[in-house]
């Protein structure tokens, strides 16, 4: 468990903490709300996983990222983390969201059921 994402979906689960996640790959940016009555981290990121083909990962423009791109990124986390504390625009639990700054209609909406089977959120 090297990923601090996957520390933090393990530790807030067994807490039932909920806890804001965001990041991006190249110019896409997205967050995501977890907690203790949704689909954790891990459920969302296998969802993903299994929609996409194999090896065909969407090509984000090479390495690296624009420094407004990592900037976006900490707002909508720190949108979220005030969602979260305030419940004021709160998103669902295991709902990510997010946009492509290349292709600002490219939309990112993802929703995926917790997987019965799940090591940490099934418990
Ligand atoms: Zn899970």
């Amino acid at each position: 468990m090297d990923v601090p994402a996957h520390w933090a979906n393990e530790v807030c689960s067994r807490l039932r903490v909920s806890w804001v996640a965001a990041g991006y790959n190249g110019p896409l940016v997205a967050v995501g709300t977890y907690g203790p009555d949704g689909p954790c981290y891990l459920c969302v990121a296998a969802g993903e996983e299994a929609r996409l083909k194999p090896g065909a990962h969407p090509r984000m423009g090479g390495k690296g990222a624009l420094a407004p791109v990592a900037g976006s990124s900490g707002q909508l986390i720190a949108y979220q983390v005030i969602a979260l504390l305030t419940g004021i625009g709160r998103e669902p639990l295991g709902y990510v969201r997010g946009m492509n700054l290349m292709a600002p209609d490219q939309h990112v909406h993802v929703r995926r059921p917790a997987r019965p089977d799940c090591p940490v959120c099934a418990r």
